[in-house]
């Protein structure tokens, strides 16, 4: 019985730590759990790709007390490259930290076959394209990484990789249960993101020439005209017409009027400054709005504009395509009345744009007019 007590006695101790341990390691665990649960909200709420990048790149270091964080993203017909490019992302300086691969394979060495995360050691062979190089000392250098494959139903999106400048920080022995969730989580925000990114591409851009549409310029005039009125800038609106596209349909075929649209759209994308905004306003008309430029600066930029559609020539099998615009321009300084709304204004520009285009074509096509006088260029 003594004995028994003091055996007891001696267990004490030994149970006590146990518990605290356990305790300890449970404290530990719901902190982790709390600082996922965390940032999977923000990634939930992010509306866009570029946000959602945001998260994984510049947030989730400080929310994991991580060195650095890599993205690396499958995107083989420059897809997500172009989505992020549209909505004026200059993604290479916001987002270094972020890579795209046109091979799933070379994604797929990031982690093992079974596509589960992979922890475990820096390898330089896989991982140092995508962490920096060291900045200032060895104590930069990173030494665990943790790679957490990001897989939807359509397969193999990418890879998010953790680095930690510490050996035991990942380890292939650790649990990854809670990686393996939020990689889960992180592929669906990614695949929500994108969709909703490509549904608002795809209703701001003309799929046949690859510029924005109608809804997307009609979208930027009022904004266009606030921002003109509240800096009292001049801002001048083009409407260009391709002269008798009709013919080129009716005799080559409709592909080589695609075709001619499509090089069109490309030569006057070409010819302005990205500041300037063009859309696909109908069939064979386009429209430009050029901030800061009055109708004088306007001729000549539609001069050009003229010039190297005429100059172009279109191929169509052994014949080359002669293809001429006609231009109508409009200023804003003209129109302006404070009378009016911004829609109110925006619609009398493209009024008055469209009526100068009506007078170019009456005074014998490829050439410009603005407002009510016309200037012509070469003819037919
Ligand atoms: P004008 O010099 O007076 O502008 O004559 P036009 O022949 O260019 O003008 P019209 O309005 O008579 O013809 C425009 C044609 O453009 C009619 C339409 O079928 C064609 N069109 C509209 N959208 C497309 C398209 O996406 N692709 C092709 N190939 N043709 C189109
Ligand atoms: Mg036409
Ligand atoms: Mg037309």
């Amino acid at each position: 019985m003594k004995r028994k007590k003091n055996n007891l006695r001696r267990k004490k101790p030994n149970l006590e730590r146990q518990y605290k341990t356990v305790i300890a390691h449970a404290w530990q665990n719901e902190n982790i759990l709390r600082r996922f649960q965390k940032m999977e909200l923000s990634l939930m709420q992010c509306e866009s790709f570029a946000l959602v990048t945001h998260v994984l790149l510049h947030e989730s270091p400080k929310r994991f007390e991580l060195d650095q964080v890599a993205l690396v993203l499958l995107d083989p017909r420059y897809e997500i490259r172009r989505l992020l490019l549209a909505s004026e992302i200059d993604y290479q300086k916001f987002f270094p930290n972020l890579f795209f691969q046109c091979s799933a394979l070379k994604i797929s060495q990031l982690f093992d076959a079974v596509q589960l995360p992979k922890l475990g050691p820096y390898h330089a062979g896989l991982h140092a394209e995508y962490f920096r190089a060291p900045l200032h000392s060895q104590s930069d250098v990173i030494l665990s990484v943790a790679a957490l494959p990001l897989i939807q139903e359509q397969g193999l999106l990418g890879c998010l990789l953790f680095g930690d400048t510490h050996t035991d920080r990942f380890t292939s022995d650790s649990a990854t249960d809670f990686l393996q969730h939020l990689g889960a989580v992180i592929s669906i925000c990614i695949d929500m993101a994108l969709l909703r990114d490509r549904l608002k591409y795809n209703s701001l851009n003309d799929a046949l020439t690859g510029i924005n549409n109608r809804r997307f310029f009609e979208q930027r005039l009022p904004e266009e005209i606030s921002r003109c009125k509240r800096m009292q800038t001049p801002l001048s609106c083009l409407f260009v017409d391709v002269d008798h596209f009709k013919y080129f349909n009716d005799t080559y075929g409709h592909a080589t009027g695609d075709l001619i649209l499509k090089q069109v759209a490309g030569i006057i994308r070409k010819e302005l400054r990205a500041t300037d905004v063009v859309g696909r306003y109908g069939g064979e008309e386009f429209a430009v709005l050029l901030p800061n430029t009055d109708h004088r600066r306007a001729l000549d930029v539609a001069e050009r504009i003229r010039k190297c559609i005429e100059r172009h020539h279109c191929k169509y099998e052994e014949y080359l395509l002669q293809v001429t615009v006609s231009i109508g321009i409009a200023d804003f300084h003209k129109l302006a009345d404070d009378s009016k709304t911004l829609e109110e204004i925006g619609q009398a520009l493209v009024v008055a744009a469209d009526k100068a285009l009506y007078k170019a074509k009456q005074a014998g096509r490829n050439c410009i007019a603005v407002n009510s006088a016309y200037r012509t260029g070469s003819t037919v």
